[in-house]
C-alpha cells in the first residue's frame, strides 16, 4: 500500500485520532495538509509529517464556515499542489440530556459535525471531479449508528454523516471518487479522556474486545480505505469498534 504522488485533507489533524492519520498517511508517502481550529496543533502535526520526508502545511480553519473552508482549499492545493484525499474527521461534544440541551449546543455540533463534513466534501469535489480521481473518508461513530442517552446532537450528526457520505458516493461514483465511512466506538483520546473512571468501565463491559481502540486501530483502516486496494469500496461504513456493535 502506498500513497506516493498523493495529497490529503485531514480536519482535525491537530490532535487525537486526525493526528494519527495525518501521520500515517504521510507514512505511506502522501503530502499532508492538518488542517485544525488551533494553528499551533497543526503545525506540529505537519512538522512531524514533515520528518517522514512528506510534505505538509498546517491549515487554521473552522470547518463550520464555508468561506473559510473554501479559503483552505484553495490554501492547500497552492501548498501542496493539489488534493486527492479528504479525511473529514474534525468533531466536537457538548453532551446533556435533552431536556437540557440548548440551542446552542444543538446547533454548534451539528454545524461542526455534518455541515463541516459537508462544505469540506462540496469543495473538494471541485478539485476531484475536475481530475476525475478522490477519496473521502468521513468520520463517524458507533453512537451515530446506536444512539445515545445524553448524545442527541452528536448522535444525529454521526448518522446525518452516514447519509451524507452515501449520497456523496452515488453522486461521484462514476467520476473515480470513492467516499466512505469509518465509524469509531470508543477510542483512547481527548474526547474520552473526559469520561470518568466508572462511566468507563461501563464502557469497556460492552465491548467485546474489553478494551478501548487506539488512535492508529482508525487511521489504519482510514489509510487502506484511500489507498488503491480499496478502489471498488464505495458507500461503505466500517466499524471500528472492537465489535461493540455488533
Ligand atoms: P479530539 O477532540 O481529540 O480532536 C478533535 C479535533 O477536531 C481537534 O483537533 C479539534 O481542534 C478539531 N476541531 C474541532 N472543531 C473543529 C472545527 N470547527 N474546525 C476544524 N477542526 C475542529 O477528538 P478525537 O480525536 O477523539 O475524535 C476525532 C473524530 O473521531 C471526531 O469526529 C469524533 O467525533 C470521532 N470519534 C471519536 C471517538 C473517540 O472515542 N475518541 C469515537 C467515535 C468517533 P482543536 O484542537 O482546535 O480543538
Amino acid at each position: 500500500m502506498n500513497l506516493n504522488g498523493k495529497c490529503a485533507v485531514v480536519t482535525g489533524g491537530g490532535r487525537g485520532i486526525g493526528k494519527a492519520i495525518c501521520l500515517k498517511l504521510g507514512g505511506l508517502g502522501a503530502d499532508v495538509a492538518a488542517v485544525d481550529i488551533l494553528r499551533p496543533e497543526a503545525a506540529a502535526t505537519a512538522k512531524e509529517v514533515e520528518t517522514l520526508g512528506r510534505k505538509a502545511v498546517a491549515v487554521a480553519c473552522d470547518v463550520s464556515s464555508p468561506a473559510e473552508v473554501r479559503a483552505m482549499f484553495a490554501e492547500v492545493v497552492d501548498s501542496l499542489g493539489g488534493v486527492h484525499i479528504l479525511v473529514n474527521n474534525a468533531g466536537i461534544t457538548r453532551d446533556n440530556l435533552m431536556m437540557r440541551m440548548s440551542d446552542d449546543d444543538w446547533n454548534k455540533v451539528i454545524d461542526v459535525n455534518l455541515s463541516g463534513a459537508f462544505n469540506c466534501c462540496r469543495e473538494a469535489s471541485r478539485y476531484f471531479l475536475k481530475q476525475r480521481f478522490g477519496r473521502v473518508v468521513n468520520v463517524s461513530s458507533v453512537v451515530g449508528l446506536m444512539g445515545n442517552a445524553g448524545q442527541v446532537n452528536y448522535s444525529a450528526s454521526k448518522a446525518g454523516i452516514i447519509g451524507l457520505t452515501k449520497s456523496v458516493a452515488k453522486e461521484l461514483a462514476t467520476r473515480g471518487v470513492t467516499a466512505n465511512v469509518v465509524a469509531p466506538g470508543y477510542i483512547d483520546t481527548d474526547m474520552t479522556r473526559a469520561i470518568s473512571e466508572e462511566a468507563r468501565s461501563t464502557l469497556i463491559s460492552l465491548i467485546p474486545v474489553a478494551k478501548l481502540g487506539k488512535v492508529d486501530d482508525v487511521a489504519d483502516v482510514v489509510a487502506f480505505l484511500v489507498s488503491d486496494d480499496a478502489n471498488y469500496i464505495t458507500g461503505q461504513v466500517i466499524n471500528v469498534d472492537g465489535g461493540m456493535l455488533m
